[in-house]
């Protein structure tokens, strides 16, 4: 498997630390507001990278963050007269809902920078302790971006050239040595959460977080570090210098990065106002289309959002479900049970898609290329079925097709036999709990079904539902 490297700026075989596990870690977003289509796109490319890497066998442990205290978050809760807390406790839980409607995977962990400040304190007392950081008067602790050696490599800008951090909070405390020298720790400003350390009551700088959190949950060494193409520069660059200068050792080996989202050919971002929410797109369509869509593009090109393109996934993704429609339907209707030699011949045909989408997504995850494979596959089972098909050909190419579709995160179930599924789910649960004389939970089963519209009826036969 070979992946793009933002510190080579080549594509590099991806050899793990330790064979058969990957320790990954992807910048997650500082929650303010519901997110918007570009944040998505992250989390959609990376999750899709690491459920490859299972498919492929790896133990991929991944940690994303979320930031809850930033400014922006502090403004807002200015603005509703509500704690900070409040405001990031409440964006976390809706970003978590987005997430698993665009079929995300839960993180192995999700930190919360404020739960790690400790771990913050100690690293930032580690680099003054090497001569990396220094407080000024006012309390603010800086590093000294100069001394560390390999400041530039992943940016691949010159010394010279760089200016400091656009996303740094500008810090006029005194006694910073050098303009390029970014902060570890800020003092509080009135009525900002603040944490008690050595050297103000203040909180931590952006970068420091993600330094920490990786350390903490991955290990001073680990294999990816991934994030939007935004933060190569300073977060990415910075983060290199803090986890490196503290550890003296390389802290990720592959550092991969998405391209844009845009809108109209111009950059999505709140600050413009030209975005969309996740949830305003939920609004219109299943937001697998949206997965789908994000995955058409390799991740590291710019994305043009568009009403057309849209269509165009939603279409696309229709083609795949109703290809796998087909064959679940000639399987439940077939007649003969197992394959004739002719159909294990078809059913062999059929790996070279396999094949096709592997090669695909070892290619730095060509999504685009791994959906064409996926697109031919169908077209190949469509030609290659009928209604004289067994149904162990049926079943299997429904298996691949649905593996592969996985590997995406694109389910091809219909979303009403999932809904379905989880009703005869119930049903057997509220069963086990009146068996169990549990009947307060059997109730509560069937007010959670009758919520969503659903009408149990007991009969001789057993339980029957109906949709109300
Ligand atoms: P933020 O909340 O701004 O820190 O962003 C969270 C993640 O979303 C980061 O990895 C950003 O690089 C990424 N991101 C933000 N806007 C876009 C966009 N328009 N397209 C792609 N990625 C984005
Ligand atoms: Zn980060």
């Amino acid at each position: 498997m070979k992946v793009y490297n933002t510190l080579s700026r080549k594509k590099e075989e991806f050899v793990p630390l330790e064979e058969g596990k990957v320790k990954m870690y992807v910048c997650g977003p500082t929650v303010y507001n519901l997110i918007h289509i570009g944040n998505a796109r992250p989390m959609i490319v990376f999750d899709t990278a690491r459920r490859y890497m299972e498919y492929k066998g790896y133990e991929v442990e991944y940690v994303s963050n979320f930031t809850d205290v930033d400014d922006k978050i502090i403004k807002k809760a200015m603005e509703e007269g509500v704690s900070a807390q409040e405001i990031s406790q409440r964006y976390i839980a809706e970003c978590k809902k987005d997430m698993e409607a665009l079929n995300v995977k839960p993180a192995t962990v999700h930190p919360l920078a404020t739960e790690e400040i400790g771990g913050m304190l100690d690293m930032i007392s580690a680099l003054i302790g090497k001569g990396y950081a220094y407080p000024a008067k006012d309390g603010t602790v800086y590093f000294r971006t100069r001394k560390f050696e390999g400041y530039g490599k992943l940016s691949h800008k010159n010394l010279d050239d760089l200016q400091a951090g656009h996303r740094e909070i500008q810090v006029t405390g005194d006694g910073k040595e050098d303009p390029l020298d970014f902060v570890l720790w800020k003092p509080k400003k009135e009525g900002e959460p603040y944490w008690e350390s050595p050297w103000c009551d203040g909180r931590p700088g952006w970068h420091i977080e993600c330094s920490v959190m990786a350390k903490k949950y991955l290990g001073e060494e680990i294999d990816i570090h991934a994030g939007g193409e935004d933060l190569i520069f300073p977060h990415h660059e910075n983060e290199i210098a803090q986890s490196e200068a503290c550890s003296g050792k390389p802290f990720a080996r592959y550092w991969l990065h998405n391209g844009f989202l845009n809108i109209d050919n111009r950059k999505m971002s709140k600050s413009e106002g030209n975005f969309f929410t996740v949830r305003e797109i939920g609004e219109k369509y299943d937001l697998q289309v949206l997965r789908f869509f994000m995955l058409s593009a390799h991740y590291r090109s710019p994305l043009n959002f568009s009403g057309e393109l849209m269509e165009a996934a939603k279409s696309g993704l229709e083609r795949i479900v109703n290809g796998a429609d087909s064959l679940r339907s000639l399987s439940s209707g077939a007649n003969a049970a197992a394959m004739s030699p002719q159909e294990e011949e078809i059913w062999r045909g059929s790996g070279a898609f396999v094949e096709k989408f592997e090669a695909a997504m070892d290619d730095d995850f060509n999504t685009a290329d791994g959906i064409a494979a996926v697109f031919e596959l169908v077209k190949y089972a469509n030609i290659h079925t009928g209604v004289a098909s067994s149904k162990e050909l049926a079943e299997k190419l429904y298996g691949r097709l649905a593996e592969l579709c996985g590997v995406l995160g694109i389910c091809v179930e219909r979303k009403e036999e999932i809904l379905d599924e989880e009703i005869e789910r119930l049903i057997a649960e509220r069963q086990a709990a009146r068996k169990e004389k549990n009947f307060a939970r059997a109730d509560e089963i069937r007010g959670i079904l009758l919520e969503k519209g659903i009408l149990l009826e007991d009969t001789r036969e057993g339980v029957k539902w109906k949709k109300a």
